[in-house]
């Protein structure tokens, strides 16, 4: 096996679940969002293990990752935050117990229709667009889709939510507040259709470090279980005490001692100004090890900082070495992670490719194998 891995401190990922537990308080339940296959960290490893100690509920966006974790033996309540397409999968949901979202009346008449035929109940959780824009029932429509609502026998109102577009932006707070008023009323306006709803909730990992009032009974979280937050949440209030879970990790496989002038990579893109020692690993841009770090990254090497020189190509980076004492093939590379008293976020990979760490985690590819420890043993 080549020498490349995604190491998943499953500790951790416990850890920081109970951290945002702690945080938010006894009286709100904390739904780990587990949606694309875990923000990359491997969605059935993480929810059997959330299961075993003790987590409330788990979110994943598609009825398809939802069966993913059916089968693998996963019994917590789980919300398909993305709805669900089509008869087939109002049927799935139903079988394997999984919790659809409705954000359209004809949804409704599906989970009805589908749930009558198989005389059985079917809860549902109904999303509100108070804001963002995306999914959810605008509220000018809600009142049609309540008056059908109130008819259903089979289908059972257990949950209404809405999800913020910008918690983490003080400088949009206005319409943050906006969102949670624009809720609560839709929220007073269906219970006083269909009675007390059993589920509220608002807020992910933005909106509930942000925004204390806007917890309803539940939160969702992805990125702070993960230990993503640098780029997750406002600057102010101190943010709950997680750490990071994946770190991602290959070796040197070959290392060259090169003359000033050597042109390396596609498009000679770097060219050496002094006498070299040029390290290769074994990873690139199909394992999600991305091309825009090309000539713009650092990894670690020996507990050091090494430049990532040259483009990024699809299986290979190379790295400028010069500067690392004592380097030789075989020595492990941390890209994401730490190595003795040196750290690399992932939130520092987002940031020099301008984008945000949940797509730099998502985007490890399936080619990388993931290592999961329980313990801090290393
Ligand atoms: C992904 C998602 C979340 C979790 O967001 P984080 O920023 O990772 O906490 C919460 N709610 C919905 C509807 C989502 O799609």
């Amino acid at each position: 096996m080549r020498p490349t891995w995604a190491e998943i401190r499953l500790d951790r990922l416990v850890e920081n679940y109970f951290a945002v537990k702690q945080y938010v308080g006894d009286a709100v339940q904390v739904m780990a969002v587990l949606k694309a296959d875990a923000y990359g960290h491997g969605a059935v490893e993480a929810a059997l293990c959330l299961e075993r100690h003790g987590a409330d509920q788990f979110g994943v966006a598609l009825v398809e990752e939802g069966c993913q974790l059916r089968q693998a033996g996963v019994g917590l309540p789980i919300l398909c935050l993305g709805g669900f397409w089509q008869r087939q999968q109002a049927q799935e949901c139903l079988e394997l117990d999984l919790t659809p979202t409705v954000y359209h009346i004809d949804m409704l008449k599906i989970l009805e229709e589908v749930a009558l035929k198989a005389g059985r109940k079917l809860a549902y959780h109904l999303k509100v667009d108070t804001g963002m824009g995306r999914l959810g029932v605008r509220p000018e429509q809600l009142t049609s889709l309540l008056d059908y609502a109130v008819t259903c026998r089979a289908a059972v109102l257990e949950g209404v939510y809405t999800h913020f577009a910008a918690a983490d932006e003080p400088e949009r707070d206005q319409e943050t507040a906006a969102q949670i008023r624009c809720y609560e009323a839709c929220l007073k306006l269906i219970e006083q259709r269909l009675g007390r709803v059993c589920y509220r909730h608002l807020s992910n990992s933005a909106g509930l470090h942000r925004w204390p009032r806007a917890r309803g009974n539940m939160v969702r979280t992805g990125g702070l279980i993960y230990g993503l937050w640098r780029d997750v949440l406002a600057p102010s209030p101190p943010p709950p005490a997680v750490k990071p879970v994946l770190s991602l990790h290959s070796r040197i496989i070959l290392i060259k001692e090169v003359p000033a002038g050597t042109p390396l990579g596609y498009g000679a893109t770097f060219v050496t100004k002094h006498r070299s020692l040029i390290a290769t690993i074994p990873i690139g841009y199909d394992d999600g090890w991305r091309r825009a770090c090309s000539n713009n990254s650092r990894v670690i090497v020996r507990q050091r900082y090494a430049p990532v020189v040259g483009r990024v190509s699809m299986d290979l980076t190379l790295l400028d070495v010069t500067d690392i004492p004592g380097v030789k093939i075989g020595d492990e590379v941390v890209l994401i992670g730490e190595m003795g008293d040196v750290s690399i976020t992932a939130e520092e990979v987002a940031g020099n490719i301008d984008t945000i760490s949940y797509e730099i985690t998502c985007g490890i590819s399936k080619r990388v194998p993931r290592v999961y420890k329980t313990g801090s043993t290393r």
